[in-house]
């Protein structure tokens, strides 16, 4: 098959000439739509945060998995010089809904939102779709929201419908990322409201430390079934995890792990056909 334009670029590569160096440069919202064409003529990468907005515990920040998400894809994004889009904030979290402050999507809300978001980019010739994800109730759904897209991007006739390709990138999976929590935190790592996470936004947000205090020892994760049986079982939140071990000093360390890992396999993936591999 021809590829006019390879989806490639170099792993720090310079895509935007005398703006390489900060993360600012690399954010799709402060481009102009002439630079975005210019970039297309030479990568047909770009990189989505995505998170939610959901209860972390009595300690944790709201916002923790779209910080976190946001976070790790500039990162990626300026060591790459991939473009990163807007963070999706809002995920599907209708089990964590027993607990104020949180909002959630239903799936079918975000799958029609991550299918219209790839099916924006892939109308301007974006072929590689690199969603990076910060909380694990997105997954499924944003599997479905890729399949979806690639059937109405064949059926609207684009013009790279069948080189489209997307790959979710769950940051807090990558396997350096999982060996470092292990060894930090051993089991109290968790699974909800996890040190590893809680302390990737201690770094990115100092004043979050404030928040920080013991914590009597958390319910084990076990299967739920919606939002009151979540808060029957976990009544302060948290699943197995004590989010008190973190420190802002894990948290810059995670951020370098989960960036070098992604960044890779970013790289991978605009070289390849993108039809295999991911770091989730
Ligand atoms: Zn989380």
């Amino acid at each position: 098959m021809s590829h006019p334009i390879p989806a490639t670029v170099p792993p720090g590569a310079t895509v935007l000439p005398g703006h390489a160096g900060s993360a600012k440069d690399i954010r799709l919202q402060l481009r102009s739509w002439p630079e975005v064409e210019a970039y297309l003529a030479r990568c047909r990468g770009v990189i989505v945060p995505l998170g939610s907005t959901e209860q972390h515990g009595p300690t944790g920040a709201i916002g923790t998995d779209a910080l976190t998400a946001e976070a790790v894809a500039l990162e990626v994004g300026r060591r790459t010089g991939v473009l990163v889009t807007p963070a999706q904030a809002f995920g599907m979290a209708e089990h964590h809904l027993g607990f104020a402050g949180t909002m959630s999507l239903q799936p079918t809300t975000l799958l029609a939102v991550l299918h219209d978001l790839v099916l924006s980019l892939a109308r301007h010739g974006f072929e590689r779709i690199y969603v990076i994800n910060g909380h694990g109730g997105n997954i499924a759904t944003a599997r479905a929201a890729f399949a979806q897209a690639y059937g109405t991007a064949a059926a609207r006739g684009l013009a790279g419908a069948e080189r489209l390709r997307c790959r979710l990138a769950n940051w807090f999976t990558a396997a350096a990322v999982m060996r470092e929590a292990r060894e930090l935190y051993g089991d109290r790592e968790g699974h909800h409201a996890t040190p590893s996470e809680i302390a990737l936004t201690l770094h990115l947000e100092p004043s979050l430390a404030a928040k920080q205090r013991p914590l009597p020892e958390a319910a084990p994760a076990g299967p739920i079934h919606g939002p009151e049986d979540f808060r029957r079982r976990h009544p302060d939140g948290r699943m197995g995890s004590d989010p008190y071990l973190a420190s802002a000093d894990h948290g810059a360390r995670f951020l370098e792990l989960a960036a070098a890992a992604l960044s890779d396999d970013l790289a991978e993936f605009l070289g390849s056909d993108g039809s295999e591999g991911g770091a989730d």
